[in-house]
């Protein structure tokens, strides 16, 4: 007795569900030094989700398809999910790559007019076409590398209306690549210009008028808590206002200095607090205790130069469950590759490959609340995966600044194939 399915996918030669071992919605936890992985396998579709995966032999037996699609004896992971992206923005900053190689901090370039302030100018001047066009192709890059959903951040209009736009292009970049994409409200990611001397003005802006404005616009609601931005007081009053409108909360935290801003995202009940380089054992504690997801971000402490990089063992050790992203952004990390990341992972922040690989899977799925339908191969989830040419899923990790990605399926459909369809 055979079921019909859309689509079988077969000769998987390793097939990595990175299913949490309780199930569920929830993310992987703890130290991991190996992933289950089923060689010779197959993968049933129907409907955009995966109905049955496991040995060839049984899946094929079970069900007869509309559609096959062979993965060549080739290495099958879930899709990227990168939970941290500041995706539109408008303009370019390469001017000021020279001047932190000449030895200029990246404070002291954005206190000369740089860094966000020198985006925002740009973000300011730009249409909503204009957003939309620059963006396209970073979307076409990290599909190439593997993403199949992402988060994307506001936080260069730092007013109503530009704010607005940069949402507004999320939501049509949705509508025009196959990448999911989860919209987070970043208003409150830096002080304007215009507003330095009324930054409790500021504050009040935000609260009262840009993040109901926006309410249905973003799904999540963003705060930069840092030393020279955003205070632990205000961040608490912006984003306790954003909770009362139903968004939910996410928060940079611990970047730079260590402020209580993981603590503060726990006391939230954030999704996840992003950053933490300079998380300290209190702040790893209180994560480890909740369900907010560390979004730990190698690629900036990487671009930037720090030594300080986040203490991803201590909370790998600890029980808190990490995730990692590109902070894919104009100044401070400037890359759309998840696959670049999980080797920055690695080598920076000491995590293993099979920790790299869950933390841009399974965790960061639950990052950005999607734990429930994607992150992992399972029945009932969405058959967003990806094809590597990889002799394991060890190798990705491994190889680093190339794309080894061979084909990419979202939903059942085969969106991207290296040099076009065969
Ligand atoms: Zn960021």
């Amino acid at each position: 007795m055979t079921d019909r399915c859309d689509l079988l996918i077969t000769d998987i030669g390793e097939l990595v569900p990175v299913a949490p071992p309780a199930g569920g919605a929830g993310p992987w936890r703890g130290e991991l030094d190996d992933l289950p992985a089923i060689p010779a396998a197959a993968v049933a579709v129907t409907d955009g989700r995966i109905v049955a995966l496991g040995p060839e032999a049984e899946v094929a037996a079970a069900f007869a398809p509309d559609e096959t699609a062979s993965a060549g004896g080739r290495v099958v992971l879930p899709g990227f999910v990168d939970p941290h992206t500041h995706l539109p923005w408008a303009g370019s900053r390469e001017r000021e790559f020279e001047q932190r190689l000449a030895g200029h901090t990246y404070a002291q370039i954005a206190q000369a007019g740089g860094g966000i302030r020198a985006t925002t100018r740009a973000v300011r001047q730009a249409s909503l076409d204009e957003l939309v066009a620059a963006a396209l192709p970073r979307l076409a890059r990290m599909l190439a590398h593997g993403t199949t959903t992402a988060e994307a951040k506001s936080g260069y209009g730092l007013a109503l209306e530009p704010e607005r736009r940069q949402l507004q292009a999320i939501a049509r970049l949705g509508e025009l690549q196959p990448i999911d994409l989860i919209a987070t409200n970043l208003a409150a990611h830096e002080i304007p210009d215009e507003r330095r001397d009324d930054r409790a003005g500021w504050v009040r802006e935000l609260c009262d008028t840009i993040l109901p404005e926006l309410r249905g616009d973003a799904e999540f609601c963003d705060v930069f808590c840092e030393d020279h931005v955003f205070t632990v007081e205000e961040s608490r009053a912006i984003l306790g206002r954003a909770r009362e409108l139903g968004y939910g909360v996410k928060l940079h935290a611990d970047e730079l200095v260590p402020t209580g801003g993981a603590e503060l995202a726990v006391e939230l009940g954030a999704v996840s607090a992003d950053h933490l380089a300079c998380t300290g054992p209190g702040g790893i504690e209180a994560l480890a205790a909740s369900e907010t997801v560390a979004v730990l971000l190698p690629g900036t402490s990487f671009y930037l130069r720090k030594q300080d990089h986040a203490p991803a063992r201590a909370m790998l050790a600890a029980g808190v469950a990490v995730a990692l992203a590109t902070d894919l952004n104009p100044g401070s990390s400037l890359t759309e590759s998840v696959p670049m990341i999980l080797t920055l992972a690695c080598l920076q922040l000491g995590m293993t490959p099979a920790e790299a690989i869950v933390a841009a899977t399974r965790n960061a799925a639950c990052a950005v609340g999607r734990g429930h339908d994607r992150g992992s191969l399972e029945p009932g989830k969405l058959a967003d995966l990806v094809v590597w040419d990889a002799p394991s899923w060890r190798y990705v990790p491994t190889h680093f600044g190339v794309s080894l990605v061979h084909a990419v399926f979202k939903g059942g459909r085969e969106v991207y194939r290296r040099g076009g369809r065969e």
